[in-house]
């Protein structure tokens, strides 16, 4: 949602004849586009943030200081106080007035520090202009916020409440990337599954699949899926949708149903497994991943045992595995029998290597097949190197091609498979 979100920004502000700048060196306002689920994240940003003080100007800014604006989930939760703590941040922005920015930047070039959190504003973002970062992939966020409240999660309290957009809004805008050449679409929400419970018909999430798959697109995907809500109408377009990809993140969290119930995720393990079944009857070829949070208050030796069955079990082709982070205002903040950091990381690296161990045998199953490739560019690490998405999400190399990588950026191309590492596949062109 976050990088949604700074397409947006990116464009909005570009139509205004701002242009994107290489470094915050040579810029003249920098944009923090944040996130406080875990505290890591949070402290990153004090640390961005603090790194900007004394840097001095650009040279030949118009400006007589440069405008730091710091937005998102970390924007929402601060508010003005964020530039009380920081007194060179310029411009607080919240999740739902990122369409203010213009304005708030404005004010803050002519000296008054600003700030706009309302979340009465509504989710205007998708009226944006938008600059996307691939022009054959686009996000398309179909619900904002959330009303699972999961007792260790902040999102409910920075995003606000769950609204869906109107069916028709989204397929107009699904329509129109598909005419501007884009090749991939993945739907956004906190949870996708619960899609359409606020509008008037009640459209449902299945609904909104069928009828993006009818705009032509190549690839649908969407994410996140609660589990609690995956119906059985949504499980079975992974057999009958032609665009829809083999790929599902279903997070789990963990794999003990009292945890689970601590969590107030509202599904059991039993559940969780019977649906991975139907899934799997759906679309026997189907890669999953999901979340993971080891070492949530009361979590004992036994739960964690628990959910490292459940990883064994699945065999998942990725794994998002995260520390127990406390945040402050959450239900779970003030449960008692927090578990000590050790015993946590060491539950975690536990859990990693089943995870790595799973993850390459899910890979290894494709070596020698020929998988249909998404190319995005050069490699990372070589820019000799084409790198892609099969249709699985598995990211996958090719060396040696000869092709300039920029001239496969966007376009689907056939690859054998010829290795399987634990993250990413290596593979040739046909
Ligand atoms: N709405 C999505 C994404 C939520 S945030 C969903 O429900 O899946 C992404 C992931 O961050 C969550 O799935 C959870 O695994 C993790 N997470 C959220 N709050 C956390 C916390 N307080 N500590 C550790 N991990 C957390
Ligand atoms: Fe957080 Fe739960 Fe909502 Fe996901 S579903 S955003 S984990 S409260």
């Amino acid at each position: 949602m976050n990088k949604h979100d700074s397409e947006r920004i990116r464009g909005m502000l570009e139509g205004l004849g701002m242009l994107e700048a290489a470094t915050p060196e040579e810029s003249d306002v920098v944009i923090f586009v944040t996130c406080c689920v875990r505290e890591s994240a949070d402290t990153k940003l004090y640390g961005h943030v603090m790194s900007l003080r004394n840097m001095p100007k650009r040279e030949g800014s118009p400006l007589d200081e440069r405008i730091i604006a710091v937005g998102g989930c970390i924007g929402q939760r601060e508010g003005k106080a964020l530039s009380q703590k920081m007194d060179h941040v310029n411009v607080v922005f919240g999740t739902r007035t990122i369409h203010m920015l213009p304005n708030l930047i404005d004010e803050a070039i002519n000296g008054s520090a600003s700030s706009n959190t309302s979340v009465d504003e509504g989710g205007k973002t998708f009226q944006l202009p938008i600059h996307r970062d691939a022009s054959w992939a686009a996000w398309l966020p179909i619900t904002f916020g959330c009303d699972n409240f999961c007792t260790y999660c902040i999102v409910p309290y920075v995003r606000g409440r769950e609204s869906s957009r109107e069916l028709e809004e989204v397929i107009e805008e699904a329509k129109g990337y598909v005419s501007d050449g884009v090749k991939e679409i993945t739907l956004l929400g906190q949870n996708v599954n619960s899609y359409g419970r606020d509008l008037y018909g009640s459209p449902k999430f299945a609904e909104m699949l069928d009828a993006i798959d009818a705009t032509g697109i190549e690839r649908l995907r969407f994410a996140t899926s609660h589990p609690k809500d995956l119906s059985d109408d949504v499980i079975e377009r992974f057999a009958s949708l032609g665009s829809l990809m083999p790929a599902l993140h279903l997070p789990v969290q963990s794999g003990s149903d009292r945890v689970l119930s601590t969590m107030n995720r509202k599904y059991t393990r039993d559940h969780y497994l019977a649906l991975i079944d139907k899934l799997r009857e759906a679309n026997p070829d189907i890669a999953l991943s999901t979340d993971v949070i080891v070492g949530f208050p009361g979590e004992t030796e036994e739960d964690f045992l628990d959910t490292l069955s459940l990883i064994d079990e699945v065999g998942y082709h990725q794994v998002f595995t995260f520390i127990y982070s406390k945040r402050s205002g959450t239900p779970a903040a003030s449960y008692p029998d927090e578990v000590p950091r050790e015993i946590a990381q060491d539950r975690f690296d536990r859990l990693l290597s089943v995870v790595e161990k799973r993850a390459l045998e899910a890979n290894s199953r494709d070596v020698g097949a020929i998988a249909n490739v998404l190319f995005e560019g050069a490699s990372k690490k070589d820019q000799g190197v084409l790198t892609g998405k099969t249709e699985k999400n598995q990211t996958v190399h090719v060396a040696g091609s000869g092709i300039c990588p920029e001239d496969m950026a966007g376009k689907i191309a056939r690859v054998k498979i010829e290795e399987a590492k634990t993250w990413y596949l290596k593979g040739q062109l046909l």
